[in-house]
């Protein structure tokens, strides 16, 4: 496991390790990106946002969240007296699939490292998964996010031990009322699991997983039970 750098270093760390990834051919996305959208915020974070892959605006501008389903991020936020300098923000795919098509297994597998480091360097205290794809991936389970929505559960991530708390992807709560009004209690119980969570520990030598393999990334792309889950955002 690459070593972990103190708090100091964690941004030119961070910055680093973007500068690397700019030029990354790990899988055939690279051939029609723009740019990699390798993440933004606060490499200090206690609280990540992880969503699913850059969209049109993200591919183009090289942030995550830039278009309609980030103004409704940021407006979530603020609800909670949350700006992005506040968090951090990242994708489980770095590069924008064609048409906005859903990620495929294989390039799930091949990018994954990416934001297993950027939590390495990262330490979040709590990562809000945004939507199946991310939920899936870092949960290591192939439970969709209807059923395990607003539903905190600890991880071991790089040896770290984490809370994740799986929440509706903002793009798929923004023409369906009902889901935003879950998105939005869902959001509001974010800074009491701040509060509650303890800086990540270092788990326990015999539980140490190096991280979920690609077993989480066949998870990831497993369609879950009920019907209505199989949909990717939901
Ligand atoms: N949807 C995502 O999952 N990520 C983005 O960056 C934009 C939209």
């Amino acid at each position: 496991m690459a070593a972990e750098p103190d708090a100091l270093n964690r941004r030119a760390a961070l910055e680093a390790y973007a500068s690397e990834t700019a030029a990354c051919t790990r899988c055939r996305l690279a051939q029609g990106r723009t740019q990699v959208v390798f993440g933004v915020g606060n490499p200090d974070a206690d609280l990540m946002f992880v969503g699913e892959a850059p969209g049109f605006h993200e591919d183009k501008q090289g942030y995550p969240f830039v278009g309609s389903a980030g103004k409704l991020l940021d407006k979530l936020l603020e609800g909670i007296g949350l700006t992005r300098r506040d968090v951090y923000i990242a994708n489980v795919i770095k590069c924008r699939p064609p048409g906005n098509r859903d990620p495929m297994p294989d390039e799930i597998e091949a990018c994954e490292g990416h934001l297993f480091r950027q939590v390495e360097l990262i330490e979040p205290k709590l990562i809000a998964t945004l939507g199946n794809f991310a939920t899936k991936l870092l949960s290591g389970k192939s439970y969709g996010i209807t059923r395990v929505h607003g539903r905190p559960q600890e991880a071991t991530l790089g040896g770290r031990r984490v809370t994740l708390y799986p929440i509706y992807h903002p793009a798929a709560a923004l023409y369906t009322p009902a889901m935003l009004k879950t998105l939005e209690e869902d959001f509001a119980r974010i800074p009491g699991l701040l509060e509650g969570a303890s800086a990540p520990q270092v788990a326990p030598e015999a539980t140490i997983l190096q991280f979920p393999g690609p077993a989480a990334a066949a998870a990831a792309s497993a369609p879950a039970s009920p019907p209505q889950e199989q949909l990717g955002l939901f």
